[in-house]
């Protein structure tokens, strides 16, 4: 049976003393993390929170991520993490769609608050009866409104609970994404989808419990690729969590010499991040002594970065692949093999890919062929939430189509060349064109816009929005990009606009976007 709250349960059972998790000055074992989660686990139960309820999240890398994912899992319910920075409007909408019956969300930082979105939400939602809000110096999360629930989260004897067993099929969490296809879907991740992917380290970097291995949680956890191959792998292996909860390169690179950093991962632009941020001051050769795996994945990893890093800290980056949809890793660099730059490497243990048409058909061998990504394999979710249409046109069988077109050279290993949909990823944040398009053409001075992404030295892309005013309507540039600010999390409105008299467009009526950019 592979329930994923086992994960943090199992290695409590084995290594209650080690540190699971460190934040600044505060360090919880696993005994105290477990308990913690049991915590939350019981005060689920006692609201009513039965089997199979959905409960959704919005919580930076804290402690309380991990603490709150396992005490939901633990309850037996499906996790919905949602991503930290989306406006009111937004988590509505994924509270509505995912059918959440509970809510927990973080206070806020400074100019960014998380809080105060969430409860407008959440007061938009009629389904979603619960609300917990989390404040970073109160021991436990406490809801707005009902009755009044306080225990401290860290006690000498951890709080006890036993985790409601589910099947492996059943879906463990449900992760908001998309491709063109409009708004946000929920892609269902049973249980063993999760756990499987997570207990891939052992293959993929010789993960070893017994030599456990200390990890920076820099990658936003409310995404796959952090929350799989930093959290719950971490966690399985009964290694240390280091949280950050936004990336900066400076305090990074302090807690990768402070905490003696094993394990980093993160998208391309950490990479370029941390290498710019390397002057005479920092410690290079020390990190790189405890630096066992470096590891990319989300978007293309450059070159350029590649070589840089491994020249400065003699590391071999190893790169990834894989989407929300799979778990998420579906290819890596193998092991112990030297780098082939610029590849995605070779499908994981359990996992197959090939090549394939816009009919499913697969494509004949050959290293100059580009054809369709499609994955096999122990990742591959359910299917998206209440979506059986979007469902069927991405699972076919047992394969799920990824939208990345890719060649595969003779030794086997995959090589993306670029992705057929049009989603942008600005600084490791997928932005979905079309969900802004749906809104921007809400605004009375605009007629039509096509968003793209063009390319950005530090960002990847950026995001640009072509528009056509409305007949008689005047808007300046900056007053549409303001007018965007206030409607989107800060990561994905545009801030670029250009005005067009017209948009190229195919015979049949869609936007030709790749003559945009
Ligand atoms: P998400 O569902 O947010 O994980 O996004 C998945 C998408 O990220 C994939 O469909 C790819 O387009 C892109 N992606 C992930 N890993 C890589 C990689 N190593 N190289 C290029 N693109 C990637």
């Amino acid at each position: 049976m592979a329930n994923l709250a086992r994960i943090l349960e199992d290695s409590t059972a084995k290594y209650p003393e080690r540190t699971a998790v460190v934040f600044g000055d505060t360090r919880l074992s696993y005994a105290q993390l477990n308990g913690a989660a049991n915590q939350v686990a019981n005060l689920l139960v006692s609201r009513g929170i039965q089997p199979g309820d959905k409960v959704a999240m919005s919580i930076p890398n804290l402690p309380y991520f991990t603490i709150v994912y396992f005490g939901i899992l633990k309850a037996g319910a499906t996790v919905v993490p949602l991503n930290i920075l989306l406006t009111a409007r937004e988590i509505a909408y994924h509270l509505d769609d995912s059918d959440s019956k509970a809510y927990f969300a973080f206070e806020g930082a400074p100019g960014v608050p998380i809080g105060d979105n969430a409860w407008e939400g959440f007061n938009e939602v009629e389904g979603v009866t619960d609300f917990f809000l989390i404040k970073l110096d109160s021991a436990a999360p406490a809801p707005l409104e009902g009755p009044e629930y306080y225990a401290p989260v860290v006690g000498e004897q951890p709080p006890t609970f036993d985790t409601v067993e589910r099947d492996d099929d059943d879906t463990a969490v449900i992760l908001y994404t998309s491709g063109t296809t409009g708004q946000p879907k929920g892609a269902e991740l049973r249980h063993r989808n999760m756990y499987d992917n997570a207990a891939l380290g052992e293959s993929t970097f010789q993960a070893d419990e017994t030599n456990p291995d200390t990890y920076l949680a820099v990658l936003p956890l409310f995404h796959i690729f952090g929350q799989t191959v930093i959290q719950n792998g971490c966690l399985l292996y009964g290694g240390t969590m280091v949280m950050l909860p936004r990336f900066e390169a400076k305090p990074a690179i302090d807690l990768l010499l402070k905490e003696k950093v094993t394990f980093f991962a993160g998208v391309p632009t950490m990479y370029w991040g941390l290498l710019g941020a390397l002057d005479e001051t920092v410690d290079v050769a020390q990190i790189a002594s405890n630096l066992r795996v470096a590891a990319a994945g989300g978007a293309a990893l450059p070159a350029d970065i590649h070589r840089q890093f491994q020249e400065k800290f003699g590391v071999t980056i190893l790169e990834g692949y894989g989407l929300s949809e799979t778990s998420p890793v579906a290819s890596f660099s193998p092991w112990g093999k030297p780098p082939v730059v610029g590849s995605i490497g070779k499908p994981v243990k359990g996992v197959e890919m090939k090549l394939i048409d816009n009919d499913w058909n697969e494509i004949p061998d050959d290293p100059e062929a580009i054809g369709e990504i499609a994955i096999k394999g122990h990742g591959i979710m359910k299917g998206y939430y209440n979506r059986p249409a979007a469902t069927e046109e991405a699972i076919h069988g047992e394969w799920f189509r990824t939208g990345d077109l890719a060649r595969k050279d003779a030794d086997g290993y995959y090589f993306i060349v670029d992705r057929s949909k049009d989603m942008i990823i600005r600084g490791g944040y997928n932005v979905y064109p079309r969900e802004l398009e749906e809104v921007l053409m809400t605004h009375p001075a605009v007629s039509l816009v096509a968003v793209i992404g063009v390319p950005h030295e530090s960002h990847g892309e950026e995001i640009k929005a072509v528009v056509v005013k409305a007949p008689g309507e005047e808007i300046t540039e900056d007053e549409l990009i303001a007018w965007g600010k206030e409607q989107f999390a800060a990561y994905k409105y545009p801030r670029i606009v250009e005005f067009r008299d017209e948009l190229p467009m195919t015979s049949t009526g869609k936007i030709l976007k790749r003559e945009l950019s």
